[in-house]
């Protein structure tokens, strides 16, 4: 297949490679040329420009940093400049209301669309194990998967269009809050006297477990390999969580949920990257409670 890719940054560099390596023929096209010249490297064919890119290709991958410029990318030069027959797939994370906006006008210039979100971090775009999350029609999806199985592990359908979208953001939402519930319970059985190991031993045996818990334990030495070993270098950026709550709270107001615990996940990673620890894995926020 002929697919174009636009944004190939810390995410996309890697997945572009991907495509590239299960036969595709890539056309790359970023705003960095440094980036440019990586998936050049990388076996793509650079591109000056989107329409460039997108002219005569059979999909369009795009991962992107926000919904803005995923807005103006697709509106402004994919949907005028490729193929109505290309299928568009959105990887980035952003709102469920922009997602479901572009899906409708790709889907009023005869374009079928997803949304895909992914689950992993740049580790899992580089070696192909992502998760795709993906809101859109049955023959969109179906079209989709293969493409996304040459960049992920996993692949599945989560509803119409937008559900992608709104899939990860409830999926961040418990991550955060029960990453802080996680920090919090260590710090206090530290406190009160408990080892962390024999508290990680207890509680990751019991209801307090949770995958914050015993996949990605916020404590150096305790439980499996994690960010927190690496002096919460690495991993998932308290940034990017940040991002993810807002984009939780912004969906949650306009579909009127009551979130309280969501919401306190984003006033305390707020917190913590107003501390400057926006770069610092997500786990860290266990040293703003200690
Ligand atoms: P990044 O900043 O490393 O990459 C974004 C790339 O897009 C950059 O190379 C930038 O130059 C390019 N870009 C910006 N505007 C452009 C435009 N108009 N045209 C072409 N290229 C443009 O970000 P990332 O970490 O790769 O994240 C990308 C998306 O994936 C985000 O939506 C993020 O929320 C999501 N995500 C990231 C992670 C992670 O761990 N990094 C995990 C899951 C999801």
């Amino acid at each position: 297949m002929k697919i174009a890719f636009i944004g190939l940054g810390n995410m996309g560099g890697g997945m572009a490679a991907n495509l590239v390596k299960a036969g595709h023929e890539v056309n790359a096209f970023d705003l960095s040329a440094e980036a440019l010249a990586r998936s050049k490297e990388q076996g793509c064919t650079p591109c000056t420009t989107v329409r460039e890119a997108v002219q005569g290709v059979d999909a369009v991958v795009s991962m992107l940093p926000n919904g803005k410029i995923v807005e103006t990318v697709y509106t402004a030069e994919v949907i005028a400049g490729a193929p109505a027959s290309a299928l568009l797939l959105d990887c980035s994370t952003i709102d469920v209301e922009t997602a479901r906006r572009v899906a409708s006008a790709a889907t009023v210039a005869g374009f079928a669309m997803v949304d895909a979100p992914v689950s992993g971090g740049i580790a899992a775009a580089n070696g192909g194990t992502l998760t795709f999350m993906v809101g859109g029609n049955s023959s969109a999806f179906k079209r989709a998967e293969p493409i996304l199985f040459a960049m992920g592990k996993a692949v599945i359908h989560a509803g119409s269009s937008g559900a992608g979208q709104a899939a990860k953001i409830c999926n961040n939402m418990i991550l955060g809050a029960t990453m802080i519930a996680t920090c919090e319970a260590f710090v206090m059985a530290k406190k009160l006297g408990l080892d962390p190991q024999t508290f990680f031993d207890i509680s990751s045996k019991a209801s307090g477990q949770s995958w914050s818990m015993t996949s990605y334990c916020p404590l150096p030495g305790v439980g499996p390999q994690s960010p927190a070993d690496n002096d919460y270098q690495g991993g998932f950026a308290t940034n990017l969580m940040l991002k993810d709550l807002l984009l939780a709270m912004e969906a949650a107001k306009q579909a009127g949920a009551l979130v309280p615990m969501g919401a306190r996940a984003a006033e305390l990673y707020q917190e913590f990257a107003d501390l400057g620890q926006g770069n610092v894995d997500f786990s860290g926020i266990v040293r703003m409670l200690e």
